[in-house]
C-alpha cells in the first residue's frame, strides 16, 4: 500500500528475490510517492512536484541498491537565505557569521564568540528546540536565522518542538557550505520518475493508482486484504486506525509554481527566507538542480513553499511530533502490535522524518527481518 520509496524498495526485492507478485496501489495518479516529479510543459524543466529532493547517503549498501535503479549526477547542495534583504550562505558557517557580525574572525576566533553567545544554555540539558539552538549557536545567530524560518515552517513556536529538529542543520567553523555532510550525494541523472518507474519495471510487479486503501468498494481495501495476504502498509497510522488514539498532528505543505520570462531568477537552486515579513519558507528554482541539462536560458520555474497544518484532507508530510503526538504514537505503536501480517513503513506509517535514503534503508532491513518471514509462514 504505497508506491513512494519504501513501498517500492519493498515490492522489488519480493518479486525479485522470493519471485513472488506483487500488486503496488496508491490514491495518487502517479507512481513514488513524494519524490515524484515531471516535466514543467511549457519549459521541459524537471520540478519536483512535493518539493525539492536531494538525494544523499553515507548508507553503503543503500547507495549501492540505488545504483541499480540510476546514475546519479555530481550535483552538491548549497543553500542560501535571504535575511532583511541580505543574502548569507547556510548552514550556519564561518562565511556566515562573518558577514553577519560584518568581521573576519579566524575559526578560532568565531569558536570562542559564539561559545560565549551560547553559554547561557547547556547543550545536553536543551528541552526543546530554541534551547538546542541557543546552546550551539546564541542567540543572536538564532534569532535572525532559526526562530522565525522555524515558526513559519512548523507553525509551532520553537520550545514546543523537539531538540532533534535542529540537529538536521550542523554549524561550521570553515567557509564549507555544502549543506549535507555525506559520501554520495546527487540527482538522478534522467529524473526522479525514471527511477521510481525503473524500480517497479518488473515482470511481477503491478501498479494500480488512483486506488485508495479505505475505499471499500475496489476490491484491494484494507477489509478484503487483511489477514488475507501480507500487507505493507505505507500511509499515515492514525488514518489506518480509522484514529482511535486520536489525530497526529502533520504539516504540510502549499506550493506556488510559476514560470518566468527570465533564464535565471535567482542564481541557486534554493532561496531560504529568513523573516517572518515573508510568508513563504523558500523558493526553488529547478534549472539550477541540472546545470548539465541543456535547459532553454529564456524561460525559468520557481516554486514559492509555504507550510501549514495539515487537516485530514491535505497530503501529509512532515510529522510535527509534539509530546501529545508521541503519546498518540505510543497507543498507535501497542495497536500495530495486533496487526499480524501487517508491516507498518516508510515516513508516513512510522511518523518519523525520514529522508529518501533512510526510507529505502528501513525499507531493505523491513525486507530482510520482517517481510521474507512473512512470506515463508504463509507458503
Ligand atoms: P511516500 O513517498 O509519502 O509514499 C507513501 C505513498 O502512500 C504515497 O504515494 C501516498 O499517495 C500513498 N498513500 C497514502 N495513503 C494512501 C491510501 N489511503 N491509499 C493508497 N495509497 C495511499 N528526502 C530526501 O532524501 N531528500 C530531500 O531533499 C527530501 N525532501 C523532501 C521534501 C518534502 C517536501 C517532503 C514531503 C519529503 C522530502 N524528502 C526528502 C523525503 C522523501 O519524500 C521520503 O523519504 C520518501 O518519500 C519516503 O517514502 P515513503 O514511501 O515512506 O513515503
Ligand atoms: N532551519 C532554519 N532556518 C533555515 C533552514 C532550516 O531554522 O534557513 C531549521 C528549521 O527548523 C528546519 C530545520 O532547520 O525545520 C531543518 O531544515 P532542513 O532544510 O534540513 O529541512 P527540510 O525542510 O528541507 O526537511
Amino acid at each position: 500500500m504505497g508506491s513512494g520509496f519504501f513501498g517500492l524498495t519493498v515490492a522489488e526485492r519480493v518479486a525479485e528475490e522470493l519471485g513472488l507478485r506483487v500488486m503496488v496501489i496508491d490514491r495518487r495518479s502517479h507512481i513514488g510517492g513524494n519524490a515524484f516529479s515531471e516535466n514543467e510543459a511549457e519549459t521541459g524543466i524537471e520540478v519536483h512536484r512535493y518539493g525539492a529532493h536531494l538525494f544523499h547517503t553515507s548508507n553503503e549498501p543503500v547507495w549501492q541498491y540505488v545504483n541499480r535503479f540510476t546514475k546519479f549526477t555530481d550535483y552538491v547542495h548549497r543553500v542560501y537565505t535571504n535575511f532583511r534583504g541580505e543574502v548569507y550562505p547556510l548552514p550556519i558557517n564561518l562565511g556566515t557569521i562573518n558577514q553577519f557580525f560584518r568581521s573576519a574572525y579566524s575559526p578560532a576566533e568565531a569558536r570562542a564568540l559564539i561559545a560565549e553567545q551560547a553559554s547561557e544554555l547547556d547543550t545536553s540539558e536543551a528541552r526543546n528546540l530554541e534551547e538546542k539552538a541557543v546552546s550551539l549557536i546564541g542567540r543572536p545567530l538564532y534569532e535572525a536565522f532559526i526562530r522565525d524560518y522555524t515558526a513559519k515552517q512548523w507553525q509551532t513556536d520553537p520550545t514546543q518542538l523537539p531538540a532533534e529538529v535542529i540537529s538536521r542543520l550542523p554549524v561550521r567553523y570553515t567557509y564549507d557550505n555544502r549543506y549535507f555532510n555525506d559520501t554520495h550525494e546527487g540527482l538522478p541523472v534522467d529524473g526522479y520518475t525514471a527511477w521510481l518507474e525503473r524500480m517497479a519495471d518488473h515482470p511481477r510487479i503491478e501498479v494500480q493508482l488512483d486506488t485508495d486503501y479505505f475505499d471499500a468498494s475496489q476490491p484491494l481495501n484494507k477489509q478484503a486484504t487483511v489477514g488475507q495476504l501480507p500487507v505493507v502498509y505505507t500511509g499515515p497510522i492514525d488514518r489506518y486506525f480509522d484514529f482511535a488514539a486520536g489525530e497526529l498532528q502533520w504539516r504540510t505543505l502549499d506550493f506556488e509554481e510559476e514560470v518566468l520570462p527570465v533564464g535565471d531568477f535567482q542564481g541557486t537552486p534554493v532561496m531560504n527566507y529568513a523573516g517572518s515579513d515573508v510568508p513563504y519558507t523558500r523558493i526553488h528554482e529547478f534549472r539550477h538542480f541540472h546545470p548539465e541539462r541543456d535547459y532553454r536560458t529564456d524561460k525559468t520555474v520557481i516554486m514559492r513553499e509555504f507550510s501549514r497544518f495539515a487537516t485530514r484532507d491535505d497530503e501529509p508530510y512532515y510529522p510535527v511530533n509534539t509530546p501529545e503526538d508521541r503519546d498518540r504514537l505510543l497507543q498507535y505503536r501497542e495497536l500495530m502490535k495486533g496487526e499480524q501480517d501487517v508491516l507498518f513503513g516508510g515516513r508516513l506509517g512510522t511518523y518519523q522524518y525520514l529522508d529518501m535514503h533512510m526510507a529505502i534503508g528501513a525499507a531493505l532491513s523491513a525486507y530482510s527481518n520482517k517481510v521474507a518471514p512473512m512470506f515463508e509462514k504463509v507458503s
